[in-house]
């Protein structure tokens, strides 16, 4: 991060009559979650494209089950960081408009953050394939560890995670978020590699663009201001110029 990075972005914001930010599992490494691309993220031991499939679930269930509770039950005991603590300030002194979070983690309502589309679902519940009723995570977690697969206590039918699996439709929180970006005039992105069908498209649509991300992207040669950077000192750094007392 340069001197006249974090500067340059504020200006944008300055002149920006609505914000959106769009995260990805960037913003939560600082919270011990690992993201997908990294080193050492999620995607240099299996592929989750073949793990956290539609098809995966309904063709190998306990697979499935079992790395999904392995790779995110946890996560539901995390923290929020220093990026998600400088959002949810800047939501609340009026400088952004909502976050549009690829994550499932939940961090951001727990930091504060309150107009939070969660267009990738989110783990605090699951729900069941027949009837539709939801219940906790905790309920599958309980079901898979004494050997049985996660399964409806009211009519045993299966359950499924309330996140969108690669081959599920976006839910309606998309077309939410998509409203939203289309209103505003600045989108940040921050913690994406923008790899990800049809999140990235926000980034592309977006009127401006800027961008916080440790490595580059494949949108940086079309965004208005790049900042490599952890998100978290990022943030902060924007957040203690935008609210400073004369700001
Ligand atoms: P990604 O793994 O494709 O990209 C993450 C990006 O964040 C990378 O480019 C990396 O350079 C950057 N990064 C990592 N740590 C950073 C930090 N501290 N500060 C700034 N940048 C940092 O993630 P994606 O684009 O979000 O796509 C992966 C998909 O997997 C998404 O759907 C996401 O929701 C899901 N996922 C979610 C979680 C979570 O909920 N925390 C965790 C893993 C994966």
């Amino acid at each position: 991060m340069t001197p006249s990075e974090i500067p340059e972005l504020a200006a944008l914001f300055w002149s920006a009559t609505s914000v959106i930010v769009l995260t990805g599992a960037g913003i939560s490494t600082e919270s011990g979650i690992p993201d997908f691309r990294s080193p050492g993220g999620l995607y240099e031991s299996i592929d989750p494209m073949e793990y956290l499939s539609i098809e995966a679930l309904e063709e190998h269930p306990k697979r499935f089950w079992r790395y999904f509770i392995d790779a995110f039950a946890s996560t539901t005991q995390a923290e929020p960081n220093a990026g998600h603590k400088a959002l949810a300030a800047l939501e609340h002194a009026g400088w952004i408009n909502g976050i549009i979070t690829q994550n499932i983690d939940g961090l951001h309502s727990k930091a504060g953050s309150r107009q939070v589309y969660e267009v990738h679902g989110h783990l605090r519940t699951v729900h069941c394939y027949k009837s539709g009723h939801t219940h906790p995570l905790s309920l599958a977690v309980e079901q898979m560890n004494a050997g049985a697969l996660p399964h409806c206590p009211a009519c045993g039918a299966a359950l499924r995670p309330d996140v969108v699996l690669f081959g599920d439709a976006m839910p309606a929180a998309f077309q939410k978020a998509l409203a939203a970006a289309d209103e505003a005039d600045l989108t940040l992105v921050v913690g994406s590699s923008l790899m990800v069908t049809p999140a990235n498209y926000l980034a592309l649509d977006a009127h401006q663009l800027a961008i916080i991300n440790r490595d580059p992207t494949i949108y940086d040669a079309r965004a208005d201001v790049v900042i490599h950077s952890n998100a978290g000192n990022a943030l902060t750094a924007l957040a203690e110029e935008l609210l400073q007392p004369d700001a």
